[in-house]
């Protein structure tokens, strides 16, 4: 019998593009093919990729690619990765129509987008997918039920148990039943906020925060977002419209995203509300309100021209009210602080988060994600989307409800996570990443003879020996091991994942 491989490319130990494989004998599913933005120091560099080198050589393994939602740290690389791979893609109809706004024409022609809706049943290969309705931050976002021949696993893909969404579109508690009814073997499960106690508000609760902002302002309200907050920017319009203001957008990508989500009919704009970028400037301030890109203050979006007045046709003035509507991804702090200094130079007044609840995560917090493990009481949690602390403290809340530590693999991307029929022993090979190595080539016998030298290392340890010290003999022996060879004790991380 074959082994189910969980390997996640992208997305565990950071923030930013997930992309997970499921593999089954010679049988691949990929989860999401997102991309990550760039810190500030890497200059040069539009967005990063995951690494899907495990990938070449086995195009025509590849079932299918199935999206959770049309947020770009899961579909942002697909544009990329569609260029060099040919599979079905299966998406609902907002995520696809997101995809396909990205998408080249030449590979719309060449690769076959398929709309899936919650509650269908897709067979792919040896995988029948099950989509199920979660709430995020954008409407038609879906987590995965995936049953393969070892047992039923779940994918969360990002969400929260939003009670009140914007879109009145509840979390589909009845479906997480129908899964614990049936026994979950592993749950891979969103842990970007693994780290806030209590529970995520509502989406609703933002209303309220933008209600407060447009009641105060005199003077033009700039509202900065992601392109991809479909629910978001639903929210501004209704009160921008409420509060008689029309609506400019600034920024391609978010023009592109509201013309599509409007034919689709996830948006609903009352006519005459949106004015273009020209017509702003024939009406009062106090009647306009502006929607723009780049709330992470990246220097050539148009927050970051804004902030240092290189836009071509708008200019922030005394008496602008600025919101900063999205979190800070970590990383871009410095650039962000940056931007909202440079906004108050200015002359406008800035709301942002946290001082204003003026954004709201879409993401579960702590009780939530213990709601979640609850609801479908895994054998075995794999925490995702995160980096390597929101992983370790998701494991740990993973703990509190009752997955035993042996039974949680907290890893980061490029480790192959193994379970077969009798979920048994660990029978992994070693895998060795190397990090900042200047030259690969010279390392890379190194690197097979250390494989060998993990494997005797592990021949001598007894079976029911803890994960902590497996690690422990592995570190030594490897650090000995490039002290003979290299002179050299590299920093090492080394992670013994105990599947039973
Ligand atoms: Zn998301
Ligand atoms: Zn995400």
């Amino acid at each position: 019998m074959e082994n189910l491989r969980i390997i996640p490319l992208g997305g565990l130990g950071e923030v930013g593009k997930n992309m997970m494989v499921v593999e089954y004998g010679r049988n691949i599913l990929i989860i999401d093919v997102g991309m990550m933005f760039p810190e500030s120091d890497m200059y040069g560099v539009d967005y990063i990729v995951p690494d899907y080198d495990y990938l070449r050589g086995k195009e025509d393994r590849i079932r299918g690619i199935v999206i959770t939602h049309g947020h770009m740290d899961h579909i942002g690389a697909l544009p990329h990765f569609l260029q060099e791979f040919t599979a079905p893609v299966y998406a609902t109809r907002l995520t696809r129509g997101l995809i396909e706004v990205n998408l080249r024409r030449e590979v719309q022609k060449r690769v076959k987008i398929n709309t899936m809706a919650p509650g269908d049943v897709l067979q792919l290969g040896p995988f029948k997918v099950e989509p199920y309705h979660v709430c995020h931050s954008i409407p038609d976002t879906v987590g995965l039920g995936i049953e393969t021949p070892v047992g039923l696993i779940v994918h969360s893909g990002d969400f929260k148990f939003d009670h009140t969404p914007v879109d009145g579109w509840p979390p589909d508690m009845a479906k997480l039943a129908d899964f614990n009814r049936r026994g979950v073997l592993a749950l891979l499960s969103d842990s970007t906020n693994s780290g806030s106690p209590g529970a995520t508000p509502s989406e609703r609760l933002l209303t309220s925060a933008m209600e407060d902002v447009f009641r105060d302002a005199k003077g033009r309200i700039i509202v900065a977002t992601f392109a991809s907050l479909i629910s978001r920017i639903q929210q501004v319009m209704d009160v921008a419209s409420n509060f008689g203001r029309k609506v400019a957008i600034a920024g391609t990508s978010m023009v592109k995203n509201v013309k599509m989500a409007r034919q689709l009919g996830y948006l609903e704009v009352p006519e005459n509300l949106i004015v273009s970028l020209h017509e702003i400037h024939r009406l009062p301030p106090q009647e306009v309100a502006i929607m723009a890109t780049g709330s992470q203050g990246e220097p050539r979006s148009i927050m970051g021209r804004l902030a240092t007045g290189r836009h071509s046709s708008l200019r922030v003035v005394p008496g602008d009210t600025v919101v900063l509507s999205s979190h800070t991804i970590p990383g871009n702090e410095e650039t962000v602080h940056r931007v909202i200094n440079q906004l108050f130079q200015k002359g406008a007044n800035v709301v942002y988060h946290p001082l204003s609840p003026v954004h709201v995560s879409g993401h579960a917090s702590q009780e939530e994600l213990k709601l979640l493990i609850n609801l479908l009481q895994p054998q075995f949690f794999i925490p995702i989307h995160g980096e390597l602390r929101h992983l370790k403290q998701h494991a740990a809340l993973a703990h509190q409800v009752g997955i035993p530590e042996r039974h949680t693999a907290a890893v980061e991307n490029g480790h192959i996570i193994r379970y077969d029929q009798n979920q048994g022993q660990l029978i992994d090979h070693p895998v060795i990443q190397t990090r900042g190595i200047a030259s690969q080539e010279v390392l890379s016998d190194l690197v097979i003879e250390a494989e060998d030298i993990v494997r005797r290392a592990l021949k001598g340890i007894a079976p029911t020996t803890t994960p902590d010290v497996v690690e422990k003999t592995v570190r030594r022996e490897v650090s000995n091991f490039f002290y003979r060879e290299a002179k050299n004790r590299p920093t090492m991380l080394v992670v013994a994942m105990p599947i039973a």
